[in-house]
């Protein structure tokens, strides 16, 4: 038996070490609602403002932190094993702000075609107003992706299954092109979290996450964080402070809350997606299932090497003969899926994103109808009978 705390273990006892001894008899720690933090006198002031820079800083003042706020940050640092991280009050203010730490006027971004959509749009109107360039690069593309990078390229981006594709990248392949030429990598690992794929390993500088799906877990909260290796520290730091990003104490509370249940959830949603995503392969209705721990998935292979689980999000295609119509008839009949976007909460959810990636995508690899389906914490013989009644009713049109 190795000392070393596995993934599951550390989600139940990261961040609980009280930093300067803040909380000592509670599990959790109290919700501070802090703005002014006091100081015994301008000694002290001045030797906690000293501590700035360090990755380990005093309580200064409310928006940099407080003791709910680094049990957050320390458990999610360890959990990835970052150096630092850092808190937004959503998913995409923390990308966007990540993104801006890295880029400077002049400069080129290489961005995953596949990457999340309103991200996309970032890129393509606040970016472009900034001076920086985007180039949307195919999500199949490996070490060739060292063709891609410009002189004045100054970040890769991944996100791996890319949004609505699920397609795996070759990570570990493209950080080594990038790092090869002194670029920058950053990427969004919200669909596997810290339990299935450990981006730090493949050779990634900075990731970030929505905390808001599986972290968060109950679909109550808006939540976004950075972490990042040393090097990749003090300019994410400054950009993260400069801007102003922190959370609310009392939604701090809820992600801390949903990280100590995160495995065995992620269990569950994955267990249940499995079979589910194997029925839907079976049925003839379906096209193609798009679910990277299927061996029918063009990239499953790359999912086993690097992978360590698979989560609840998978997208199905229907052949072109059902009309959208049709299928979103499909979706309405279900009882226990309901429509709506994000995912990762406790509850299913079934989502028709029909022409949603050829407009937007430059390389886009399949164009037939697709719902996308999160397989919630229900019981997967309910799921299983409300999915059979959708599809049979689908059949007789
Ligand atoms: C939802 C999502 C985000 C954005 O998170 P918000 O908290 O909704 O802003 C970013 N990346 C991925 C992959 C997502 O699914």
């Amino acid at each position: 038996m190795s000392a070393q705390k596995s993934i599951p273990t550390t989600c139940v006892t990261s961040g609980r070490t009280a930093r300067a001894g803040a909380h000592t008899h509670t599990a959790n720690p109290p919700i501070y609602q802090a703005s002014t933090i006091l100081f015994d006198n301008m000694t002290a002031l001045r030797e906690a403002q000293k501590s700035y820079g360090s990755g380990r800083e005093a309580y200064t003042y409310g928006r940099l932190g407080t003791p709910t706020s680094f049990a957050l940050t320390d458990a999610l640092c360890e959990l990835e094993g970052g150096y630092s991280a850092f808190l937004a009050p959503s998913g995409l203010a923390a990308i966007s702000t990540a993104l801006l730490s890295q880029l400077s006027s002049g400069q080129h971004l290489l961005m995953v075609d596949t990457v999340y959509g309103p991200v996309r749009k970032f890129c393509d109107e606040f970016l472009v107003r900034m001076g920086v360039q985007t180039t949307y690069y195919p999500v199949r593309l490996g070490l060739d992706i060292q063709d891609w990078i410009q002189t004045n390229t100054a970040l890769v981006y991944l996100e791996s299954p890319g949004s609505l594709s699920f397609e795996i990248q070759d990570t570990a392949a493209i950080c080594a092109a990038a790092k090869a030429k002194g670029v920058t990598t950053m990427m969004d690992n919200t669909w596997a979290t810290p339990l299935f794929f450990k981006p730090f390993e493949h050779g990634v500088d900075i990731i970030v996450h929505a905390l808001t799906k599986y972290i968060g877990g109950h679909s109550d909260l808006m939540m976004g964080a950075v972490v990042c290796n040393e090097h990749s520290h003090p300019s994410v730091r400054n950009a993260m402070h400069q801007t102003g990003q922190f959370s609310g104490s009392g939604d701090i509370s809820l992600a801390l809350r949903g990280l100590r249940t995160l495995s065995v959830r992620m269990k569950a949603h994955e267990a249940s997606a499995l079979k589910i995503a194997q029925w839907f392969s079976q049925q003839s209705e379906v096209a193609q299932v798009l679910h990277p721990a299927l061996s029918s998935h063009p990239q499953h292979e790359l999912w086993q090497r690097d992978f360590r689980g698979s989560s609840g999000l998978f997208g199905v295609l229907f052949h072109e003969k059902y009309s959208e119509e049709a299928l979103t008839q499909m979706v309405e009949s279900y009882k226990m899926f309901g429509i709506g976007f994000s995912w990762g909460g406790f509850e299913s959810l079934a989502l028709p994103t029909f022409g949603h990636l050829k407009p937007t995508r430059d390389h886009a690899t399949h164009t037939l109808p697709m719902i996308r389906y999160q397989i919630g914490l229900e019981d997967i013989d309910d799921l299983l009978c409300d999915l059979s009644d959708g599809l049979k009713s689908l059949s007789m049109k």
